[in-house]
């Protein structure tokens, strides 16, 4: 069953005679699956991401996402973005727990047991190779680990769905391999829905069950692909 739908949906900024940033764009996404979305500059995948995380309304066409149509900002999401972006005045453990102060749901577990989420949070940072780094700053890490708290972030609340777009952009190749690594595992160990969004073909033929690809005006989908063969697990 599909976690993500899109159908036919045309999306355009700045109203009538505005950019047409994607046209008649469909695709769907199966609950468990591991997507990647790939296309050049421009060709739509952000704003692909911002409809399914409902920041963005289509102006035709629909966006459903576990069975309800978006009309507003989807909570049961986590969502890892090319640019961390880390409160300077909070440590990293303060922003990894942050996602959980915005969803009612989870403040009230949040306010009624912090240890048991602080513990979370750590085990997610020691996932990533940042064991020890909670009380640091954002500013006392480098992009690299700022990347990877990030992607903490995006975990901590235990999303059904995770959007990443460009997540691994500025990192150096050993350090982005690494991360490639452990988004694998969390998706085999935790069978979370993941749409990635790259324009490195060799991280999506790494990562992804299935990879669309998108052309380059008026943001359509060319191809949907299948990964033709199982991936090496070490
Ligand atoms: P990609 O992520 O593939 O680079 P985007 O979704 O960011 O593509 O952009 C698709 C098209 O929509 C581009 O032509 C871009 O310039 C335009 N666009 C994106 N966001 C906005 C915006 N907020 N206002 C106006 N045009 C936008
Ligand atoms: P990405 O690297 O994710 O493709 P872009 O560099 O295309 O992002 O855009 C960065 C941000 O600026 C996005 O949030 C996008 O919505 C916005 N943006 C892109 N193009 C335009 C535009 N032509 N006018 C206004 N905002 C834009």
């Amino acid at each position: 069953t599909p976690l993500v739908t899109i159908a036919n949906v045309d999306m355009r900024y700045g109203g009538t005679g505005g950019t047409l940033a994607v046209k008649d764009l469909t695709l769907d996404v199966g609950k468990g699956e591991f997507a990647a979305v790939v296309g050049p500059s421009g060709c739509g995948k952000s704003t692909l991401m911002k409809l399914v995380t409902g920041l963005h309304m289509p102006q035709a066409g629909t966006v459903t996402v576990n069975g309800e149509r978006v009309t507003k900002p989807v909570s049961i999401v986590g969502m890892a973005f090319q640019n961390p972006t880390m409160l300077p005045w909070r440590t990293t453990l303060d922003n990894i727990l942050l996602p959980l102060e915005i969803v009612e749901k989870h403040r009230k577990r949040l306010r009624a047991n912090k240890a048991e989420y602080v513990a979370k949070a750590e085990k997610l940072l020691e996932t990533v190779g940042l064991k020890g780094f909670g009380q640091k700053f954002p500013w006392q890490l480098s992009g690299g680990m700022q990347q990877r708290a990030n992607l903490c972030r995006a975990l901590i609340h235990e999303p059904e769905l995770l959007m990443l777009d460009e997540p691994f952009g500025a990192l150096d190749s050993f350090t982005r391999e690494e991360l490639w690594c452990v988004i694998r595992d969390l998706h085999a160990a935790q069978g979370v829905t993941i749409i990635l969004v790259t324009h490195d073909l060799r991280e999506a033929t790494f990562l992804a069950d299935k990879i669309f690809v998108m052309s380059s005006r008026p943001g359509r989908i060319l191809q949907e692909r299948r990964v033709p063969f199982p991936r090496p697990r070490e």
